[in-house]
Formats: structure tokens, C-alpha cells, sequence
């Protein structure tokens, strides 16, 4: 049994309460992307504020934390004090923002997305901006309420990545961004760079994509009992009620067949995080994935170390060519190169392994001078394509393919980026841990034999849940702290053999 303590039972009782709204709003919230009509928007708007206000009621409440208070100081073991962890968190969270300050921002981020959305179809960042104003002022002030040493960008990074803080994140960015910087300069200028593939021009069914897709993810282990894939704008992944209910989206372009696979792919190492943890955690606060950071560890590790390497492109080339027949003319090594192409681009979500990190650098640095207030929200564009050509050495032609591009600042998520570049980094260190127990995955992936490493996954890291802080999961799984040798080595032995040999 993992929660014998009396007190951990009664607040898990209570907890049931909790659980449940947050399952019915993430119903809510998958229904939102995937299946309601337009109209139906505000509505669901002001029912999900009203139960976040509902949810904030019952953290703060004298009788919740008062059993909360008096679980602390007992001898709990690590699920009980994971539990504990994460509720003292989270309860300090809303005893420290102002329910109005909670309403206000629910308020301003439903009418900043729709101003948002406006902006970037007329390409116009005069729409949006009193809005990201709005926005920015509000995340000051809830860094203020929070409270933080250093920098105020720490309060809000910790949200996402729990421990994580400035200084960390400035100093592996300085550890791989020179590999990162040098790598992208020697692949444009190198003779066998190509800015463009023929495979991005080939069209393919809807359907044909769609079984390609449910092929490749059965054969990863998807057990459609528990599990679904639908579409929408953007893929994502929604843990309803892991390990039972878990779902994700992808999205069909009609050609350039990668887009809609490796989003699915990506995905299902989210899902695959949800699916496999431990059922005893279900409906607890120690449910689920531990941070944002960890969880893109998943989704990238089966992105980039498996679904982009050249032994899936192998084992699956007979499912592509089933699915898209004018493949035939390819062989597997130019499908390789296709998912492997690396192009400075304008666009975060289309950008290659190696960009990724710069997008994602340039809108680090941007956040943190908005949160110290040094930029004013007026000049963010202006910021925006400086940087854009100093790192990836393009500039977008207009707001809509620049600053406008993403919707994260317009849902008051300031400090959410990061941890997309930590999940890719830390993968890499995942697939080393992984193949000193397993050997190389290549072989595994070439026989389409992905039960081993399953496994791996769920012992080392899936199970646990929310049980242990990211950092310490990492040294649990791996041995060692987030450690981005292991990624600098993996660009380096990837594009080297590709464009620099
Ligand atoms: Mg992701």
C-alpha cells in the first residue's frame, strides 16, 4: 500500500473532491479543442473561471489546510511526502494570490486569445499589445504575491518546473548554446545543406495518413482501450484520468507527410508518461507527470531519438509506402534526411532539432527582460526580429510569422518556455541512462521491439508520478543532474554524419 499514514488517508478522502472538478475541467478543455462548436466558447470560459474559483476555495479552506498542517512533522514515507510536497505547494500558491488577482487574470487571458487570434490574421501587433501589457503587469504582480529570491522570473518558472530558477536555466543554455550556434553556422555553410526536400511537397490521404499514424503507435504499444487520437489546431496531449483515460491530437496537413506523423509520435511520449504510472497514484495530487520539462523529456525522447533516427525510418518504410505510395521513389536513407533537414526557420513548431533551442533562447531572454520591466511590451517586436537574425540569421517578414506566432503569452504562461528546451536536452540523457541498461535502442527500434523500452521508461521515470521533485527524479533515473553533455554529443554525432563528413 503506498498511503498508510491516517492523516495522508483523510486528506486523500478530501482530495477525491478536487480530483474530480479537475477531471470534468479537463474534459472541458479537451472538448474545447477538439469537438465544440465556436459559439460555444464564452460560455465554457465562465464556467471553467467559476470552477477555478471553486478549486482555489477548497485549497484555501481552514479544514484542507488544516490536515495538511497536521501531516507535516509525521514519519511518512516518499509517496506521503510526495503528496505533501505538491499540496503545500499548490496551497501556497492560492493563499498568496488575491482571488481577485485569480479572477482578473482568468478575465484578461479569455479576451487576450481572442484579440490574439485577431492579431495574428491581420499580422498586426497593435491589437494584441494593451493586452500582453495587461498580461505582463498581472504576471509582476503574481510574481510579487509569491514571492521569490533573485530574479521575479524565478517565481514564475517554478510554476512550471518546480526548483527551477534563473541561474540554472542561464547556465545550461551558456553550456549548449555554443555547440548549438556553431553546429547551425557549419550546416548552412556546409556544401551538402538544402533548403528544401522534395518529400515536404508529396501529398498523401487523410485516411492513409490517419492508419499510418495508428500503425506506427499500436506498434509502440498504444492500447486503444485506454487511449485516443483525434485532431485539432495544434497536437496535444490530455491526461484525463492516467492510466485509464489518456488522449492526444495530431494534425493533417495533406503533404509533407512528417509534420503529422512526428506530431503524433511526440504525443504519444506524453500520453505514454500519463498511461504508465503507477495505478495506485490515480486521483491523488502526486498523479501524473512531475513537471513540464520532464513530461517534453517523453514527448522529444520519442520524437528525436526515436521516431527522427534512421532505424524507425527502416522498420516502417513498408508501412510508409503502404500509406503513401509515391514514396516508392525514396529510399529510406532520403526519408531520414527529410525528417533530419536543418533549416533556420521563422516558426518555433516547424523548427529542427537544432533551431529549437534558439527559438526557444530568444524567448527566454525576451520574458525575463519583460518581467524585470527593461522592455517595454511597445518595443517587443522590434526585440523580437533583432534577435531572430542575430540567432537564426532570418527575419520575419511580418508580426504574424514573428512575435506573434505563439499562444502562450496570450494565455499569461511567462516562464512556460524553458522547458521545452530542458525536456530536449535532458532526452538526450534519457536515451544515454536508457542504452547503458539496454544496450543500443537502434537495434530494439530496427525490430520494432519497444517493450523493453517501455519498461525502462515506467520503472525509471513513468511510475513515479509527481512522487519526487524533477530534480531528484532525474538523478534517480539517470544518476546524475540534468547533465547537457549528453546533448551536445547526440547534434554533434547526428549532423556530423549527415553534413559535415
Ligand atoms: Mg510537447
Amino acid at each position: 500500500m503506498r498511503f498508510e499514514n491516517e492523516t495522508i488517508r483523510e486528506i486523500l478522502r478530501e482530495y477525491r473532491k478536487i480530483w474530480a472538478i479537475h477531471h470534468l475541467r479537463s474534459l472541458a478543455e479537451w472538448d474545447s479543442d477538439v469537438m465544440m462548436p465556436k459559439g460555444g466558447s464564452s460560455l465554457r470560459g465562465d464556467a471553467l473561471a467559476e470552477s477555478a474559483n471553486l478549486v482555489q476555495s477548497f485549497y484555501t479552506s481552514d479544514h484542507f489546510v488544516s490536515l495538511v498542517r497536521r501531516a507535516e512533522g509525521a514519519d511518512l514515507n516518499d509517496y506521503e511526502r510526495g503528496v505533501l510536497r505538491v499540496l503545500k505547494r499548490t496551497i501556497h500558491y492560492y493563499m498568496a494570490l488575491p482571488p481577485e488577482l485569480v479572477a482578473e487574470e482568468e478575465r484578461t487571458v479569455e479576451s487576450a486569445k481572442r484579440a490574439w487570434e485577431q492579431a495574428k490574421e491581420k499580422s498586426d501587433f497593435s491589437i494584441f499589445a494593451p493586452h500582453l501589457e495587461k498580461i505582463v503587469d498581472i504576471q509582476r504582480k503574481k510574481a510579487e504575491h509569491l514571492g521569490y529570491e533573485g530574479h521575479p522570473y524565478n517565481a514564475l518558472i517554478d510554476l512550471y518546473e518546480e526548483g527551477a530558477t534563473v541561474d540554472f536555466i542561464d547556465r545550461v543554455f551558456s553550456e549548449v548554446l555554443p555547440t548549438v550556434r556553431d553546429a547551425l553556422k557549419r550546416i548552412v555553410e556546409s556544401e551538402k545543406y538544402f533548403d528544401h526536400h522534395e518529400l515536404e511537397d508529396i501529398t498523401y490521404e487523410r485516411q492513409d495518413m490517419e492508419n499510418l499514424n495508428r500503425t506506427v503507435l499500436t506498434s509502440f504499444g498504444a492500447d486503444w482501450g485506454h487511449f485516443r487520437m483525434d485532431v485539432s489546431a495544434h497536437p496535444f496531449t490530455i491526461d484525463l484520468a492516467g492510466p485509464q483515460d489518456v488522449r492526444i491530437t495530431t494534425w493533417y496537413q495533406g503533404k509533407d507527410f512528417r509534420r503529422s506523423l512526428l506530431a503524433a509520435v511526440h504525443e504519444w511520449g506524453h500520453a505514454l508518461y500519463e498511461l504508465q504510472q503507477d495505478a495506485e497514484l490515480c486521483c491523488t495530487p502526486v498523479s501524473g507527470g512531475v513537471s513540464l520539462g520532464i513530461h517534453e523529456s517523453q514527448s522529444r525522447f520519442w520524437e528525436n531519438h526515436i521516431g527522427r533516427s534512421l532505424a524507425f525510418v527502416e522498420a516502417f518504410y513498408e508501412d510508409f509506402r503502404f500509406a503513401i505510395p509515391s514514396l516508392e521513389a525514396y529510399e529510406p536513407m532520403e526519408v531520414f534526411r527529410y525528417f533530419n533537414m536543418v533549416r533556420p526557420e521563422l516558426i518555433r513548431v516547424e523548427a529542427d532539432e537544432i533551431s529549437y533551442i534558439l527559438h526557444i533562447v530568444l524567448r527566454y531572454e525576451l520574458e525575463k527582460v519583460l518581467i524585470e520591466g527593461s522592455l517595454p511590451v511597445s518595443e517587443l517586436p522590434q526585440a523580437w526580429n533583432e534577435k531572430m537574425e542575430e540567432y537564426l540569421g532570418v527575419t520575419p517578414p511580418d508580426d504574424a510569422h514573428g512575435v506573434l506566432q505563439d499562444i502562450h503569452w496570450a494565455l499569461g504562461s511567462i516562464g512556460y518556455f524553458p522547458t521545452y528546451a530542458l525536456g530536449t536536452i535532458l532526452s538526450a540523457q534519457i536515451r544515454h541512462a536508457m542504452e547503458l541498461d539496454l544496450g543500443p535502442i537502434g537495434e530494439l527500434i530496427r525490430m520494432k521491439n519497444f517493450g523493453p523500452i517501455r519498461i525502462w521508461l515506467k520503472e525509471k521515470i513513468h511510475q513515479w508520478g509527481s512522487v519526487y521533485p524533477p530534480n531528484e527524479l532525474i538523478k534517480r533515473a539517470t544518476g546524475e543532474e540534468l547533465n547537457p553533455e549528453y546533448f551536445k554529443k547526440h547534434v554533434k554525432e547526428r549532423y556530423e554524419k549527415m553534413y559535415l563528413s
